[in-house]
């Protein structure tokens, strides 16, 4: 091998053990060019290795109820059934009985739990006694995470002669317009398309019932309160309100306590994010040579299915770049690249086409991406929280997965 990687802290001279003197403390790094966002807080390599929990320690979580435990049509048990769910994950276990019965749900929850079955099915059993549409809105905030749920929604609502419709930017508004005119029961959208469908009033939330928040912490990250609060102030007070979210902070608290009444929390943050996926930190001298040592290693036979994050939309397409000429087919998504460049990478890459995704933080949100092998932080993340998200993408549902993180050579 090229490349010198610790393994777990056994590794010579490299041990990222015993204070960060020759890390500098301020965690700035430098190289890769292109727009930095807030300075980046110094995170300790010892922090990016791990050895993974071993499969039998891991608490399985005993779900109390079963699908067949919950007030759904034949139909909708059958949809469930079809797309081979057998038992209830942690949030549906635990925030569908309170959903069905009209409270209002603070789920947290990261993806990757089940949290949009959670919120969908209840949803699409309430549907059939209803008349006044749309009766249901569903903001996300990526344009990829507002398609996976519509995705999962159509699944389950397989001949029950429901109709969703999906609001998201970055593409045709006609047709959209169009689509809303025809009265679906539930609109999925992003907050920045749905308010401009709302100020043109042909987005009519007088009827609506039911409104789900989804990865609330990360639409306001990416600023789209004033959107969000707007949207919200046009919906009847009246409603059941389902917030989701992985993190309670004292922003969020604020949100919950402006739209949500008399809420049940539900969390199922557990160590899934990190306990069993085995971490490590590869020592490189520069760019160069990290890109040397990233390329060697996608070489390798069990790199299957990786996910490469980098810090900025140029650094990342520059990466894709230099892999597809290193003889590596990559796919990349990144804020430059329209909505059907990234459904297609992203298609390309769930479907096995493409070994290597390459991606920033932004544009990987919230994506449910089965079954990948290695995610690989090419560039150090902005947050210790942004690495516990990245690292999630592996080691899903029990299965194992590698996280491997570039860090300065001393
Ligand atoms: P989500 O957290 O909603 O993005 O779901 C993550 C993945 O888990 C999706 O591919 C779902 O289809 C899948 N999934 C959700 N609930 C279950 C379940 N009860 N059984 C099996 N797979 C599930």
């Amino acid at each position: 091998m090229a490349y010198q990687q610790n393994r777990g802290g056994q590794s010579r001279s490299s041990r990222p053990t015993g204070g960060n003197r020759s890390f500098g403390g301020g965690g700035g790094r430098r190289g890769g060019g292109g727009n930095r966002g807030p300075a980046k807080k110094f995170i300790h390599p010892s922090k990016f290795i791990n050895k993974a929990v071993a499969k039998a320690d891991e608490v399985v979580y005993e779900s109390k109820h079963k699908f067949a435990d919950f007030p759904f049509g034949a139909q909708l048990h059958h949809n469930v059934a079809s797309k081979g769910y057998e038992t209830p994950s942690a949030i549906q276990d635990q925030a569908i009985p309170f959903i069905i019965d009209g409270k209002d749900v603070i789920g947290l929850a990261n993806t990757g739990t089940g949290k949009t079955a959670a919120f969908l099915l209840p949803i699409i059993e309430r549907q059939s006694g209803i008349t006044l549409r749309p009766s249901v809105l569903i903001m996300a905030p990526t344009r990829e995470l507002a398609q996976q749920i519509d995705e999962q929604f159509r699944e389950f609502s397989k001949g029950l002669d429901l109709y969703s419709t999906l609001i998201v930017g970055g593409v045709n508004i006609d047709r959209q317009i169009r689509d809303l005119k025809r009265r679906p029961h539930v609109i999925i959208g992003t907050p920045g398309r749905l308010k401009d469908l709302m100020k043109r009033r042909v987005l009519q939330l007088k009827n609506m019932t039911t409104l789900v928040l989804d990865e609330a912490d990360r639409m306001l990250d990416m600023g789209f309160l004033p959107d969000i609060r707007q949207i919200i102030t046009e919906m009847p007070r009246e409603r059941q309100t389902l917030f989701f979210s992985a993190t309670i902070t004292p922003e969020i608290s604020a949100l919950v306590n402006e739209f949500l009444n008399d809420p049940v929390t539900v969390s199922v943050r557990t160590s899934e994010t990190s306990e069993h996926v085995e971490q490590d930190v590869i020592e490189s001298r520069d760019k160069t040579h990290k890109i040397e040592i990233l390329t060697e290693m996608l070489r390798g036979d069990d790199y299957d299915k990786v996910l490469v994050f980098g810090e900025t939309k140029f650094g990342v397409q520059r990466l894709s770049d230099h892999l597809d000429n290193s003889g590596i087919p990559s796919v990349a998504i990144h804020g430059n690249k329209n909505q059907s460049q990234r459904q297609r990478a992203l298609k390309q890459f769930k479907d096995e086409r493409v070994r290597v995704l390459v991606a920033t933080d932004v544009a990987a949100r919230g994506l449910d991406i089965p079954n990948v092998s290695h995610v690989i932080n090419f560039d150090t993340p902005q947050t210790y929280e942004d690495y516990i998200h990245r690292i999630g993408r592996t080691g899903r549902a029990g299965a194992s997965g590698k996280a491997h993180t570039f860090i300065d050579r001393r």
